[in-house]
């Protein structure tokens, strides 16, 4: 006997047999208990979920010899023509293939005569999103008046590209993703039947993997049976599915936080030589950070998310790094993901965010990375640099070295790619680290030299720098500063940066107040004139 795939064997039969739509089975079962049967019928969902499988339920449901009927027989010979795929009365059109045009047209001939040999006639339309315009016009007109032995049945996963007017003639109905535990529960029972040995874990990661949909997870689980000769593993989920796996992801995840960019490069070469794939390895490490950021955030959530790792595990990671850190590592790894899609080559994308993770920590940390009282922090701020002529004078740049340097490198969003595009608030984040870089290399006077300046602009790779005095930028000018904090720049964000200095004359240059005057002077500008005082001598001696 020819091998019959287990989703096939597992095709609910009847109501009952439908995993994770209870909403759905409760209220078919109902309208057709109570004989309000509608004449077209809409179920929509994601792919997987059971919608042509609650088709033909439904369709049985209405043919049954003894029916109608919320529990179809599945003996009869209506029933078992419908499970065989061969009832005259039940019309399957997968909308995708020809997107329906000769269907639609055979349809509009034939609508009109009685059933052969059933109650109704049943057409089920897959993929219904698919049809043309002229073919949903064509069903349109058979929906306005439809003939009373006919009930349509039309399934989508993609309901938005339907138009209303079709919309509005169905009954709809919402199939949703199944839940883990759920999924879990149902493989589990599966395997039992079929006699497939597989560990809870095993059965587990397939619920996690098949995204809810119940056809995917039973098409992975018959998969894996094949595979393994001692039952269902992990390792066998994994290898087929090309998975990365925990102890990977632990691995690098440790390294980030240690700041260890060449340990953080061994992983991933590792990985790579094991034939893994790049775009998988930051899926899988960003969704780790993610179950992280959960954890950290609430830690007695009840979720398969979570239960994936282990409380011990996720207790000790999640300590190491603040809730906002974890927020940038996520967002970090999936835009690099997203962007390996379109990379030439994903490994270098993956390169770039693991480096990126870490070097902030490796070049600028004050304290060690481990702290367990640490808190979520808010994100280095620069100041607005809104600029006018009118407007009083702006604060200088300072760096916010209460901030984390782990989120302030992130919150710096530098390119996963080196095509990616920065904006003036990017270089703005960029210019705190330059200051913590500038201090770090011991130039306290350069870091005093740029509390003079604000960031006025970004474009092209030209960033503006606004200065008070004349003098600081010419300094600045000089003795080759500006082409060091260019290249220190250009470290920072990863692509190259020049810089404009430049002086807004027309300000009127700040003197030394009266005390009324002064409490108008913002704090910022009053240090600077204290530093710089109104003599160049002095400032010169500061600056020396
Ligand atoms: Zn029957």
């Amino acid at each position: 006997m020819a091998y019959k795939a287990l989703y096939r064997q597992w095709r609910p039969r009847d109501f009952e047999g439908l995993v994770g739509q209870e909403h759905v089975s409760v209220t078919l079962k109902n309208a057709i208990t109570s004989g309000r049967i509608s004449h077209a019928y809409l179920f929509t969902g994601p792919r997987g979920t059971g919608k042509t499988s609650t088709a033909k339920v439904l369709a049985k449901a209405l043919n049954c010899e003894e029916g109608p009927t919320a529990t179809p027989c599945n003996r009869c010979r209506s029933c078992e023509l419908i499970n065989d795929g061969s009832a005259m009365d039940v019309y399957e059109i997968d909308a995708a293939s020809n997107r329906g045009i000769d269907e639609i047209r055979d349809l509009r001939e034939n609508v009109k005569f009685s059933p052969a040999q059933s109650r109704y006639k049943i057409y089920i339309i897959d993929e219904v999103h698919m049809l043309t315009n002229e073919a949903f016009n064509a069903l349109l007109k058979t929906l306005e008046e439809p003939p009373a032995h006919v009930v349509f049945v039309l399934a989508t996963t993609e309901p938005h590209r339907i138009p209303a007017t079709i919309l509005s003639r169905c009954q709809r109905y919402d199939f949703r993703r199944v839940g883990v535990r759920e999924l879990t529960d149902h493989l589990a029972h599966i395997a039992r039947e079929s006699g497939i040995t597989a560990t809870p874990e095993a059965l587990r990661l397939i619920a996690l993997q098949s995204d809810g949909g119940v056809r995917d997870a039973v098409s992975i689980l018959d998969q894996c049976s094949v595979l393994g000769n001692d039952g269902v593993t992990e390792k066998e989920v994994r290898e087929l599915l090309g998975l990365v796996g925990q102890e990977a992801v632990y691995r690098l995840c440790a390294a980030v936080v240690d700041g260890d960019g060449a340990a953080a490069l061994a992983g991933l070469e590792e990985q790579m030589a094991l034939g893994k794939d790049a775009r998988q390895l930051l899926i899988e490490l960003a969704g780790y950070c993610r179950s992280l950021m959960l954890y950290r955030a609430t830690p007695n959530l009840d979720s398969p998310v979570l239960a994936a790792y282990g409380r011990d595990r996720l207790e000790a990671d999640s300590r190491r790094l603040t809730h906002e850190q974890l927020v940038r590592l996520v967002e970090l790894f999936y835009e690099a993901a997203n962007n390996s899609r379109w990379s030439v080559d994903p490994r270098i994308t993956a390169e770039m965010a693991l480096l990126t993770a870490c070097t902030p920590v490796l070049a600028a940390a004050p304290e060690p990375a481990a702290r367990p009282d640490s808190r979520p922090q808010p994100p280095a701020r620069p100041q607005p640099t809104a600029a006018s002529a009118a407007s009083p004078p702006k604060p200088a740049l300072h760096a916010a070295d209460s901030a984390s340097p782990l989120a302030t490198a992130i919150a710096a969003k530098m390119p996963a790619t080196p095509a990616a595009v920065l904006t003036e608030q990017d270089l703005e984040r960029a210019m705190d680290e330059l200051l913590r870089k500038v201090e770090q290399a011991g130039k306290r006077s350069v870091k005093e030299l740029l509390k003079d300046a604000t960031l006025a602009g970004y474009s092209g790779g030209v960033a503006t720098l606004l200065f008070q005095r004349e003098m600081i930028r010419e300094r600045v000018e000089k003795d080759d500063i500006r082409k060091w904090l260019e290249s220190l720049l250009t470290q920072i964000v990863g692509t190259p940066i020049r810089l404009h200095c430049t002086t807004e004359r027309s300000r009127k240059p700040v003197q030394s107040a009266s005390p009324t005057a002064e409490a108008e002077i913002p704090e910022a500008v009053l240090r600077l004139q204290k530093l710089f005082g109104g003599k160049i001598t002095k400032i010169e001696e500061e600056q020396s």
